[in-house]
């Protein structure tokens, strides 16, 4: 197998001597900042206490509050003036989190980026355009770095503005593309609108991440573009995409494990689960000096894939992100998730490209209200077609999440948009 990197082909035994040799390095540079010094030597970890992987479990967690608190500059493992960028998480509420890299930070991201395009097979002779934000998000100058490491001739389109991607694309002949799986619709759309076929569109592979979406989104992503989609998953803390990607099997996301450690805890317990059980990610950085995170809590629920891969690297898998721990809502008792809402609402042909949860109090109790956006061509058809559509989704709502929900079928691009990670949520509960 031809591959960007040779490490995508190790042993487990050189992945995880390399993972101990690295991490006792990263835990020796992490020192070199005062809030882990301090952090390490209370929990009793000296430069030499790391005898074996299990002793990761020494290590305390960090969190987002704890980089809260250090921002911005406090968590340096280096002098400022070895620090050639910074980016910042995307969190919408609360103070932010920045994350500082040195020049090795960004070529050793930008190759880690490389090594997952080059997986689904993006080659120097594709044109790549990257319809995500740029700015202060990861998913626009991590993943540019990494399409331009392998040699691509490489578009800046940003997010939105689809008239204006679609020229690009159709212009440069455009065959790979990063964009978020909310924007992929629109796009699709818009085209249609144009009275094009997206089918026709240049894009051979799309890169989609950087927000949960269900495995039936990304079938339709693949149908309506006549493309493969391949989930890339990443969070700034630990540099951004490039963390765990598809490779062709689309069977879960190979964690990059010669760069970092992955965990999957009980959030209760903080105990690893069995293998195979959903949890939270906890993810350690191995190659980073200018702000190396231990442990770090991304509050994303995944679970490892058992078995090896197809495709016979022997990086563990994980499974698409089911939510985010702070994402799940309790209504009428039941724990429910937007994923699951999503799993089932995007097997209807007729639902168009967006839908919003509405979780509010009518003064009796708690009401779920879910809109749902329908295709132009649907929203036409009589009375009765759409209230047996609206009947059948509430149904089958109920058959999965256990509660009845009210269904809203709405008309294509009525709910609202944003250029970034979509909203699909709104508890206005709190609000009464
Ligand atoms: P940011 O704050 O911009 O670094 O966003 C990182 C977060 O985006 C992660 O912690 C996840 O919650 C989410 N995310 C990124 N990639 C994916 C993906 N492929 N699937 C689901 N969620 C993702
Ligand atoms: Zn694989």
């Amino acid at each position: 197998m031809e591959v960007f990197d040779p490490a995508e082909l190790w042993s487990r035994e050189r992945i995880e001597e390399t993972q101990l040799v690295r991490l006792k390095n990263t835990v020796g540079q992490a020192r070199k900042c005062d809030f882990y010094r301090q952090r390490l030597d209370e929990a009793g970890i000296g430069p030499d206490s790391l005898r074996s992987l299990d002793d990761l479990r020494r290590i305390p967690f960090t969190t987002k509050e704890d980089l809260r608190t250090q921002y911005p500059t406090g968590m340096l493992s280096v002098p400022q003036t070895e620090i050639v960028r910074m980016h910042c998480s995307s969190g919408t509420t609360g103070s932010p989190v920045a994350i500082c890299h040195t020049q090795n930070d960004i070529n050793s991201w930008a190759d880690l980026m490389a090594r997952c395009m080059h997986m689904v097979g993006v080659r120097r002779e594709d044109v790549f355009q990257n319809m995500s934000g740029y700015g202060l998000f990861t998913g626009g100058l991590g993943i540019h770095f990494g399409a331009e490491r392998l040699g691509c001739l490489t578009i800046p389109a940003g997010a939105g503005n689809s008239r204006r991607q679609i020229k690009l694309a159709k212009d440069f002949r455009t065959t790979v593309a990063h964009i978020l799986p909310s924007y992929a619709l629109i796009l699709g759309e818009h085209l249609r609108n144009m009275g094009e076929d997206p089918r026709e569109f240049p894009l051979r592979v799309a890169l989609v991440g950087a927000e949960p979406y269900t495995e039936e989104f990304r079938r339709r992503i693949e149908g309506l573009f006549d493309m493969k989609a391949y989930n890339s998953y990443g969070l700034s803390e630990m540099n951004g995409p490039g963390v765990a990607f598809e490779c062709l099997e689309q069977s879960g996301m190979h964690l990059w494990e010669d760069a970092y450690i992955p965990e999957i805890i009980d959030p209760e317990t903080c105990q690893p689960v069995p293998d195979g059980e959903v949890g939270e990610l906890v993810m350690t950085c191995l190659c980073r000096q200018g702000m190396p995170i231990l442990r770090y809590r991304t509050r994303d629920l995944t679970r490892f894939i058992p078995g090896e891969c197809g495709c016979g690297r022997l990086h563990r898998r994980m499974d698409r992100i089911l939510g985010r721990s702070d994402d799940m809502f309790i209504i009428k008792g039941v724990n429910v998730y937007p994923m699951q809402v999503e799993q089932v609402i995007m097997t209807f042909p007729e639902v168009g490209q967006s839908y919003l949860i509405l979780l509010e109090n009518d003064g009796i109790g708690d009401v779920m209200r879910v809109q749902v956006e329908v295709r132009d061509e649907f929203f036409v058809e009589d009375m009765r077609a759409l209230q047996n559509l609206q009947k059948s989704i509430a149904q089958r709502l109920r058959d999965e999440i256990l509660i009845t929900p009210k269904v809203e079928l709405v008309q294509s691009n009525s709910l609202p948009r944003t250029e970034g990670k979509a909203v699909r949520l709104q508890d206005l509960r709190a609000k009464k």
